[in-house]
């Protein structure tokens, strides 16, 4: 494929919905920029989580931002601090069960927001995460709403986070994830909520090649992409 558009898709959705994955083959097909904005609030949590401003189940919001100063996350695409590669770390249950109170901090989001928005202002970017398409990006010319069942999400998390050698329970999954929804739908800052000019993927009952047929339909009949 020649003289590919360089547009911003922007994925938003439920946890656990597959818009990383789903944005990862994206950037493959069409040699796009992956963006997971989760990771950024993930990998700020683990930082908290270390130097000890999230502990005891509490977060010292002040403290949690005050660290942020001068903080270098980056995405290549793994995710990293410094120099240090975080890709797995950010994704244990500790992290999980706080990065959502962690991402309602409104220095936070400043934090993540700048971030994003430096790297996609060019275009030829894939975004993911909760309000990219309301947000970070408001003009992104696609943008997906990307649902699915709960315990389907919670089993293709729950395969996906024993497969990397992690012991959970399908329970605790499902808990968190119903957790997650709850507390990005109705937080003040950036809620979770469809754009009202997204399209929405439910992938309840499709495979990973259905969804990019669905997704080369619209790009080709509203993006001008040319498939061969
Ligand atoms: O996408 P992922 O599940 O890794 O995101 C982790 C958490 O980060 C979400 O549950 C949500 O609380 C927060 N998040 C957010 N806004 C984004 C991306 C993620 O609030 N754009």
């Amino acid at each position: 494929m020649n003289n590919i558009p360089q547009i911003i898709i922007a994925i938003d959705g439920y946890s656990s919905t597959g818009k990383s994955s789903f944005a990862n083959m994206i950037a493959e097909e069409f040699g796009y920029i992956h963006l997971d904005s989760g990771a950024l609030y993930r990998a700020v949590t683990l930082h908290g989580l270390r130097k000890g401003a999230i502990a005891g189940g509490k977060i010292n919001e002040q403290e949690l931002v005050a660290l942020t100063e001068g903080l270098e996350v980056s995405l290549r695409p793994r995710t990293f601090i410094g120099e240090e590669d975080v890709e797995d770390l950010i994704r244990t249950m500790e992290v999980s069960s706080y990065v959502s109170p962690v991402s309602a901090i409104p220095e936070i989001r400043n934090f993540v927001d700048s971030i994003l928005r430096k790297l996609g202002e060019r275009g030829g970017v894939v975004m993911d995460g909760r309000d990219i398409g309301t947000t970070v990006f408001p003009n992104a010319q696609l943008k997906i709403f990307m649902e699915a069942d709960d315990e389907v999400r919670a089993l293709r998390r729950y395969t996906e986070t024993v497969k990397a050698g992690t012991e959970t329970t399908f329970d605790e999954v499902l808990a968190n994830l119903r957790d997650r929804d709850q507390r990005d739908s109705t937080r003040a800052v950036s809620p979770l909520r469809k754009a009202e000019d997204a399209v929405v993927l439910d992938n309840t009952y499709m495979t990973f090649e259905d969804q990019m047929e669905w997704l080369k339909e619209i790009l080709a009949k509203d993006f001008g992409f040319v498939f061969e």
